[in-house]
């Protein structure tokens, strides 16, 4: 008998049906003996409903209350699961966040947790209950309600599995596994059985929907062990997040392709080749909470240099803006930048013994005519910034040169 954490996202709960084979599905793995802690997300669409009310009232509404009225979607799936299970005879009680003392900090909107109270949860379980708590909300040190931010129920998932010291965390979703890129654009994409921590946050940060990054960071933080798997078709052991690398086995180099189109280029040209003028430049991004991510700036020649770096998409006007009202005191002599561009990578722990990678993504592009405009390396991964129009042809002729398929 064992601990496990189920969690189910919006397609899974998004119809009353659906709610209802959830219940079967949590009923099974209850009466195989195991204790079920459940976390849900809102009904699909219905988080994006309750943003769109918000907007109608306030253009930037209030994060107080845009958090208040943002958990309510979480908080009629778990009403509505615990009746479907004791419609068929499993005793189950439903928690909001701040019901099972999910304490967070106060950043409304994107709030970290801090603590969760195992208690009452605890107790139920021993009563032979199944315990169901809302995704995505906590309660501030404040006291007000918050929100973990958009994909948050799967980090509220992990967090209670840390808290409970749960033998596993399983995440299901409309698809039954982590895939070697995403098989709407690759077809040939395969199911991973198992895929290391780290490949994960990099897939996770790099494009990847399949988990949000922070419950995949939380996991790695307290060990955390996390399966992702079908709730749309039975059987199946989906993929399993491990933390060993299996050293007995070749690793082939690449294990995964990702692709982010919410990515724009931002081009300061002509700027005095002198100390400083990086951190003006960023700087001044920085300072307005814009997240800068891969930077190129170019060897100079009389004097001058270009300096290039990527935003997000929604950042793209804010940027140049801000850059354009410095031109004068940085001294450049133009800022352009492109907002039709994408981000595509390729992740593998193997990359660390197999010489040659990049020079092989180079090569596959070059050969179908894609120009690259930026390059970023690390240990386990190589990301290089496209014409977005090339995105699915891109991926698609990594993912065979690698052969993933
Ligand atoms: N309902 C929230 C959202 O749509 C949280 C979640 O589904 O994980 O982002
Ligand atoms: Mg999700």
């Amino acid at each position: 008998m064992a601990l496990i954490v189920h969690k189910y996202g919006g397609t899974s709960v998004g119809s009353p049906e659906r709610i209802k084979n959830v219940a079967k599905r949590v009923a099974k793995a209850r009466a195989e003996g195991h204790d079920i802690v459940v976390v849900v997300s809102a009904m699909s669409g219905e988080t994006n409903r309750l943003v769109a009310l918000a907007h109608e009232m306030q253009e930037h509404p209030d994060p107080r209350e845009l958090d208040v009225v943002l958990s309510t979607g979480e908080q009629v799936t778990i009403g509505l699961l615990a009746m479907a299970l004791k419609d068929i005879g499993v005793d189950a009680k439903s928690y909001t966040g701040w019901q099972v003392a999910l304490k967070t900090d106060t950043s409304h909107t994107k709030a970290r947790i801090e603590s969760i109270d195992d208690e009452k949860m605890r107790a139920d379980l021993a009563e032979g209950k199944v315990v169901i708590v809302a995704g995505f909300q906590g309660i501030s040190s404040e006291g007000n309600i918050s929100t973990l931010g958009r994909g948050g129920s799967d980090t509220s998932a992990v967090a209670l599995a840390a808290a409970l010291k749960a033998d596993e965390c399983q995440i299901y979703t409309d698809v039954d596994g982590v895939y070697t890129t995403d098989p709407r654009v690759v077809p040939e994409a395969r199911r991973m059985d198992t895929v290391t921590f780290e490949e994960m946050i990099e897939l996770a940060s790099l494009g990847s929907k399949v988990l949000q990054i922070r419950s995949v960071e939380f996991a790695g933080k307290y060990k955390v062990r996390l399966r992702v798997l079908s709730s749309l078709q039975d059987g199946g052991n989906g993929t399993l997040i491990t933390f060993e690398e299996d050293d007995n086995m070749e690793r082939a180099a690449v294990t995964g392709i990702a692709f982010d189109k919410n990515q724009a280029r931002i081009n300061v040209r002509g700027v005095p080749d002198k100390p400083g003028v990086a951190y003006q430049i960023l700087g001044a991004v920085a300072d307005a909470n814009i997240e800068v991510d891969m930077i190129i700036q170019n060897v100079g020649s009389e004097g001058t240099t270009d300096f290039s770096f990527t935003v997000p998409r929604g950042d793209y006007r804010q940027t140049i803006e801000i850059l354009s009202k410095l031109q004068d005191s940085i001294g450049a002599a133009a800022i352009d930048g492109d907002d039709t561009v994408c981000k595509v990578s390729a992740v593998g722990l193997g990359m660390r013994s197999h010489v040659g990678v990049a020079a092989k993504i180079f090569r596959t592009l070059a050969e179908e005519g894609i120009n690259i405009q930026m390059i970023s390396t690390s240990e386990i991964k190589v990301s290089v910034l496209i014409d977005e129009k090339y995105m699915e042809l891109a991926t698609r002729v990594l993912h065979k040169a690698f052969d993933l398929g």
